[in-house]
Formats: structure tokens, sequence, C-alpha cells
């Protein structure tokens, strides 16, 4: 329930917004069609007022996902541009299980300058300061695990 308030909080105000705008757009639509289609017109008015007022109100919680994906993906340097245009246009929501399939680890920040550092960054590449694990011989980070460099193969010392 925590992490779901958190996620929340991160969703942008904008979203919000287009969300209940979407709303009232496709509710405004789907009344100007339940008075023009003859069949409809034959539904209870409780019913009509259920099937629009609800159903469209689905459109809500879509668009403050995408607005998640965005906020979430930029927080962790991701392309979030790409990824809300993917979870737009993906369809049947394809785009956003991807992109919680595929998303980075969140950053950190630098103990000296506070900068949010990519996961994977050995330094900050603001101040320079060591923020993770190093290869002695090319300095790139390593996992706490590995007993020898990914990219250069140098022997570290555990
Ligand atoms: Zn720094
Ligand atoms: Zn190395």
């Amino acid at each position: 329930m925590k992490r779901f308030m958190e996620a929340l909080r991160i969703v942008p105000r904008v979203a919000w917004l287009i969300g209940a705008l979407a709303y009232l757009g496709l509710g405004a639509f789907s009344i100007y069609v339940s008075h023009h289609d003859p069949n409809m017109r034959e539904w209870p008015s409780w019913g009509r007022a259920l099937f629009f007022g609800l159903m469209p109100l689905l459109v809500i919680p879509y668009v403050a996902l995408v607005g998640y994906v965005y906020a979430d993906a930029r927080r962790r340097g991701m392309r979030y541009v790409v990824w809300m245009l993917l979870a737009i246009f993906i369809p049947n929501a394809l785009g956003i299980i991807l992109y919680f399939v595929l998303r980075d680890p969140l950053m950190s920040p630098c103990p000296q300058c506070a900068t949010l550092v990519k996961h994977g960054f050995a330094f900050c590449p603001k101040c320079g300061t060591a923020v993770a694990r190093a290869c002695p011989q090319c300095r790139r980070a390593v996992e706490p695990d590995w007993s020898h460099c990914a990219a250069c193969g140098t022997a570290l010392a555990r």
C-alpha cells in the first residue's frame, strides 16, 4: 500500500488533468451516441447512466499509468519520452507492461553532492566521487560479488 501511494505521488499532475478531460470527453461522446442509437434509447435511464458514467472512468487510471511511466523513466535516467510514446501507442497496454519488465534500477544520490547517479556508474559524473566499487585497471563499475572485471578481465581483490 505504501509503495502504491508512493507511485501515485510521482504521477504528474497534468496526467490527472488529461485523464479527467478525456473522461469528460468520452462521457459526453457516449451520451451523444446513446441519444442517437435506437436500441439504447430502450435502456432504462439508470442503466445508461451506469454504462456511460462508469465505463469512461477507466480512461483515468490508464492516463495516470502513462504519466507514471513518464515520471518514473525520467527519474531512472531512461529515455522517458520514448517510453511514454511506447506506453501510449503499443496496443493492449503492452508498452506499459514492457516498461515494467525492462526499466532500469533507481538512481542513487551521490554522497558528496547529491546528484542522482545512474546504476552501474562507478563515479559521480558531477563531482567525481566514487559511488560504487570500481575496477583498479579500467575504472569501470564492478558488482560486489565479481572476482574479475567484466570489461577488462582484471582480477579483483575481494
Ligand atoms: Zn557528486
Ligand atoms: Zn576493468
